[in-house]
């Protein structure tokens, strides 16, 4: 049996109707499978969190090749088609949760883990991706890499440089703490049912240090958001008018970088948004 055979076995063996609001559309492309495996780099050393297993098509490669894989799963109905699938594997543990309201930390010291080897695989619908990698990051969840399938024109911005022509708040924000590839292309044939859109599986590797130096990670952020908030406006306008600072205060701090006033925020590297931070945060 081929793979869009097997699933299409599973979900009739079980009476499944893919649930739309839980973002469900089933990989049924074993290249992509294969891709997505390689590009994780899992070996026998690793812990692999898997966030939205579904009917278990990438846990099940993930079981023979990690040392452990903990799955996150919200949908009951895929809980216990994996428990059936893989009673046997005495290295898979399920968790029934939203992982959006899981404390990665408590997760690691209840699971007793090891911090070292802990590595996210996820396929998750759309609108939580963005969320769950913001949340990883900015808790800083102890994990190596976080690979994970996206909507392609997302995984553009994420994985942009900052300063380039696609770079958004994000951009930056993703920059700060990772190194991002991405791993491959996803057509909508490759799922049942077929999303509305094509994906892209991009890896998040975690940087041991920071590109630049922040005094007040908080204030940098903030400052970032601010800047894109509203796209074409100039990063005067923009910072004044999310009371990062008044105008005045803004145009010196851009002269002490020797920015021009009508800068827009994509046009800045990462190290001026870090002088930019810093040097607003030690006047306030
Ligand atoms: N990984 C499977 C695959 O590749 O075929 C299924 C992918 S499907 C796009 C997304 C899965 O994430 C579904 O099984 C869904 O039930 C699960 N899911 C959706 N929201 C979730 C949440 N907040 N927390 C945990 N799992 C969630």
């Amino acid at each position: 049996m081929n793979l869009e055979e097997e699933t299409k076995f599973l979900i009739k063996k079980y009476h499944i109707t893919a649930n739309k609001s839980l973002g469900q559309n089933f990989l049924i492309s074993e290249q992509v499978v294969k891709n997505i495996i390689e590009g994780a780099e899992i070996t026998k050393e690793d812990i692999v969190i898997e966030i939205g297993p579904g009917l278990g098509t990438l846990t099940k490669e993930l079981l023979e090749k990690a040392k452990r894989v903990i799955a996150i799963e919200l949908d009951e109905r895929m809980i216990a088609i994996l428990q059936e699938r893989f009673a046997l594997y005495h290295n898979f543990e399920i968790i029934k949760k939203d992982v959006l309201k899981i404390d990665f930390d408590k997760l690691v010291y209840e699971q007793n883990i090891e911090k070292e080897n802990i590595k996210i695989v996820a396929n998750l619908p759309y609108y939580i991706t963005t969320p769950i990698i913001m949340k990883l990051l900015e808790e800083k969840a102890p994990v190596e890499s976080i690979t994970i399938m996206i909507q392609k024109e997302v995984a553009q911005r994420l994985i942009e440089l900052p300063g380039q022509k696609n770079a958004g708040a994000i951009t930056y924000c993703v920059y700060y703490y990772c190194e991002s590839e991405s791993i491959t292309v996803v057509p909508k044939s490759s799922f049942i049912p077929e999303p509305q859109v094509e994906s892209q599986v991009i890896k998040l590797n975690i940087r041991k240090q920071p590109p630049v130096k922040l005094e007040n990670e908080k204030l940098f952020f903030k400052l970032v958001k601010a800047s894109f908030m509203q796209r074409r406006k100039t990063l005067l306008n923009g910072l004044s008018n999310n009371k990062i600072a008044d105008k005045q205060t803004i145009k010196q701090l851009l002269i002490s970088l020797d920015l021009p006033e009508n800068v827009r925020g994509e046009d800045l590297s990462i190290e001026q948004f870090a002088s930019l931070a810093n040097k607003l945060n030690s006047i306030k």
